[in-house]
């Protein structure tokens, strides 16, 4: 049987972070009442004129700058006409075949064009169930109608749909960096489309795509993508061809549903927008662009992994959330030069942020926690020093965690401070060999399995306080192994 794979495209509309509209002076604001933010211009009235918000082309051109596009000269509008209520107009400003930014890259994918647009009303279909007027009805919130969006278009260069969610959360997180979107997208801030299709592997050419709409969370969009791979290599199986067509994923049931037979850009009469005839791209709006990216998360795991000597992954897993970014390095510095960043990095990464998790989609920052970094420091500093054993130090962190406060006196309290050296920990291991004569016989024959039960008893007796590794060393000490 033939092996397929997956040929993945993503377009994302993310919203741009400025504080009026992209072609008039409405306010953005979320969740307001619908329709407080119109104007004659953002409602379509005929003899108003657009223009153009310099700070949305700004954000644009810091999207490209930051993943290295080519930023274009000139700025060029296009009319995409299409009839639909939540286009005021019958079209849309958009671009066409002069983006703002071509080429780029982030990470492991490439990018085919960032373009800036206006967005579209907010659509609310009642359905059958739900009655509006009195009638079953849709309505509209032109609010969001006329927002600035950047499309980003990425090269078909994504082969899994867990390849995708991965990348569309570095792409999320850099943008948030960016500080050009608040990306929220459970507020529709970032968006996803997907363009699929399957080949042959080892083909290089092209198989015949279908666009998946509008998925808001990363979770659906790697059931979605999964979904429509799987329906696409059913329908080849069966004989069949894919058809060229914009779906719907619906994530309660898993169905596919066609929503129109893909529109080609003929459909959209794209022609030269009017009322907005091409200008040069101010030099100061570029050169502010330019001088406004900071460090990005791709950037930071490379000084995370290349200054800080972390892990190539404990980097991109701290550099990736900036809290935890922020959090690591505030730690380090409280740590001094002798700080164990790598140990550090573990104990931020795994056991604070599990004991802080607050669930899908929302990262949690540490900084919010009653954990202060220079306390942080210091447990990891007790635990290199093995002043106390990983285990008591993880009891140290529940504490700091539940009720603040620094290690020293918490150690104290709970009666957390490892056994000392040989001296105090070799009557016990002695005592826990004479309790054991079974699995002495079997040390003795070279076999070490038993060495769980002699560790397992000294930790009984000191109540978890003794170091697992030195209690073999003093076992093999005593029975001259
Ligand atoms: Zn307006």
């Amino acid at each position: 049987m033939t092996a397929f794979e997956p040929v993945i495209g993503l377009e994302i509309h993310v919203q741009l972070a400025t504080r009026t509209k992209m072609f008039c002076g409405c306010e953005l604001v979320f969740g307001d009442p619908p329709n407080t933010h119109t104007c004659p211009v953002c409602l379509g009235m005929p003899g108003t004129l657009p223009v153009v918000n310099a700070e949305a082309i700004r954000l644009g051109l810091m999207i490209g700058e930051a993943f290295g596009g080519e930023l274009a000269e000139r700025l060029v509008f296009h009319r995409k006409s299409y009839f639909y209520p939540d286009l005021p107009k019958g079209y849309q400003i958009s671009q066409f075949d002069e983006p703002l930014v071509s080429g780029g890259r982030l990470g492991d994918v490439g990018l085919e064009r960032v373009h800036v647009e206006e967005d579209a009303a907010k659509l609310t279909h009642a359905g059958a169930s739900g009655r509006i007027g009195g009638s079953t009805s849709s309505v509209v919130d032109y609010n969001r109608g006329g927002t600035p969006l950047a499309e980003i278009v990425t090269l078909p260069e994504i082969r899994s749909a867990e390849q995708a969610s991965s990348w569309l959360r570095l792409l999320r997180e850099t943008l948030r960096q960016l500080g050009v979107s608040d990306v929220n997208m459970e507020e529709g801030s970032l968006r996803c489309d997907a363009n699929i299709s399957i080949r042959p592997v080892g083909d290089t050419t092209l198989g015949t795509k279908t666009e998946l709409k509008n998925m808001n969370s990363f979770r659906f969009i790697e059931q979605g993508i999964n979904a429509e791979v799987a329906r696409q290599i059913r329908v080849v199986e069966s004989g069949e061809r894919v058809q060229q067509e914009t779906l719907h994923f619906d994530p309660r049931t898993g169905s596919i549903t066609s929503l129109r037979s893909k529109e080609g850009s003929h459909d959209y009469r794209y022609f030269p927008e009017p009322d907005l005839p091409p200008v040069q791209v101010p030099a100061e709006l570029l050169e502010s662009a330019r001088a406004s990216i900071p460090e990005l998360p791709l950037q930071r795991a490379e000084r995370f992994r290349t200054e800080l000597g972390l892990h190539e992954e404990s980097a991109r897993l701290l550099a990736f959330r900036r809290a935890l970014g922020d959090y690591f390095e505030a730690t380090v510095a409280a740590g001094g030069p002798e700080a164990d960043r790598q140990q550090i990095a573990n104990w931020i990464g795994n056991d604070l942020v599990r004991r802080l998790d607050a669930g899908e989609d929302t990262d949690p920052d540490p900084a919010e926690s009653k954990v202060e970094p220079a306390s942080l420091a210091e447990l990891v500093a007790l635990v290199g020093a093995k002043t106390i054993n990983r285990k008591a130090g993880e009891k140290v962190l529940d504490v700091l965690v539940a009720e603040g406060g620094t290690p020293g006196p918490i150690v104290e309290r709970e009666g957390l401070a490892a056994i000392g050296g040989g001296d105090e920990l070799r009557p016990v291991v002695q005592a826990a060999l004479d309790a054991n004569p079974d699995a002495v016989e079997k040390l003795k024959t070279g076999n070490m399995k038993p060495i769980g039960a002699i560790v397992g008893h000294v930790m009984r007796e000191t109540k978890g306080r003794a170091d697992g590794g030195e209690v073999t060393r003093l076992t093999r000490e005593i029975l001259g192994l």
